[in-house]
């Protein structure tokens, strides 16, 4: 069942030690109620993407309590910064290169290697971050399609049974989704938000691209990133043909398994590490072969990144 709790220090805790352990706790900010899960957990992110139902592995928003927490996480050019010091804490998120090694799962960057950050006003969002002290992967606390929640009732509408608490923190003040931010190669607007175009343009001192951009992740090619793998995928297969390397799934056992009980949640925490090993294991242009993995649950946004990174390159 989902636990209601106040926006008290003790319930606070209670969140707090529900994130230590992996599970999932809806709590308000200024723009939407987020659903978080602790971001260095591959478990916890993908259970995320399970509450939610979300069809893809979307990267989600890092949320931080500072800008020098920030800066552990990510690099941050001058651009970077002077939004920075202007709009945060407040409804602005940053889409910056990863500082590498990263001890953030690869799943809430869906295995890019630049990740989006934002820091949260919301004194209650401030206060669970200082209590549970890493970062929060945290999308909105909404079934996948369907409307972001701005109150706590919004999200047990939706959500109920499916993530262990929400914190009732009253209405969201600003109501719509975090404006994000690209600043390479030049600055855009990946997602209209909270804060307004004509506020970021004043901030740099030049106009800033709305719309489409490249950094946007959308194409099999963009997808191709550190994590793509260099072997050659082949998808479906119950058995290995000579030199490739498979990658099993429940009852097709492989040289590796994304899960040998074939829980969907499990497979998909270890989906990016598991194409990492498998293209060592192949070595330059190898071959890898994937077990079946059924369209169900996060079956279906298993298959998506599968078939992404199945798909021919250079497109
Ligand atoms: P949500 O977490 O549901 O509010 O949505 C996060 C949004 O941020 C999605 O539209 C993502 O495509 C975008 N996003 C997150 N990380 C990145 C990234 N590294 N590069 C580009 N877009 C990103
Ligand atoms: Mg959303």
């Amino acid at each position: 069942m989902t636990e209601l709790l106040a926006p008290t220090p003790h319930d606070i805790d209670r969140a707090a030690s529900l994130l230590r352990a992996g599970q999932l706790v809806a709590f308000p900010t200024e723009t939407v109620y987020g659903l978080g899960g602790d971001a260095t957990s591959d478990l916890a992110v993908a259970r995320i993407f399970d509450a939610k139902g979300r069809p893809r592995f979307n990267p989600l928003i890092v949320h931080l309590p500072s800008l020098a927490a920030a800066e552990t996480y990510a690099v941050f050019n001058p651009a970077a910064r002077a939004l920075a010091a202007a709009f945060w804490p407040g409804p602005l998120t940053l889409v910056l290169p990863l500082k590498e090694p990263s001890r953030l799962s690869p799943l809430v960057t869906a295995g890019l290697d630049t990740v989006a950050i934002r820091i949260p006003a919301h004194p209650v969002a401030q206060a669970l971050l200082a209590a549970f002290g890493g970062p929060l992967a945290a999308p909105s606390a909404n079934p996948s399609g369907r409307v972001s929640p701005t109150r706590a009732f919004h999200v047990t509408d939706g959500l109920a049974g499916r993530i262990a608490a929400v914190i009732d923190g009253g209405p969201c003040a600003v109501g719509v989704e975090s404006t994000i931010v690209a600043l390479d190669p030049a600055p855009a607007i990946l997602r209209p938000g909270g804060l307004p175009v004509e506020a970021l343009e004043a901030a740099l001192g030049k106009p800033v691209l709305v719309g489409g951009n490249a950094a946007r992740p959308t194409s099999p090619g963009q997808l191709a990133s550190h994590y793509a793998p260099s072997a050659s995928l082949r998808l479906n297969a119950e058995t290995a043909r000579q030199g490739e390397v498979l990658v099993g799934f429940g009852a097709v056992k492989g040289d590796l398994t994304l899960s040998a009980t074939g829980d969907p949640v499990e497979a998909a925490a270890a989906l990016f590490h598991t194409l990492r090993e498998a293209d060592l294991r192949a070595g330059p242009h190898g071959q890898i072969a994937f077990a079946p993995v059924p369209e169900t649950g996060l079956g279906r946004a298993i298959n998506d990144r599968l078939r992404r990174a199945a798909a021919p390159r250079g497109v």
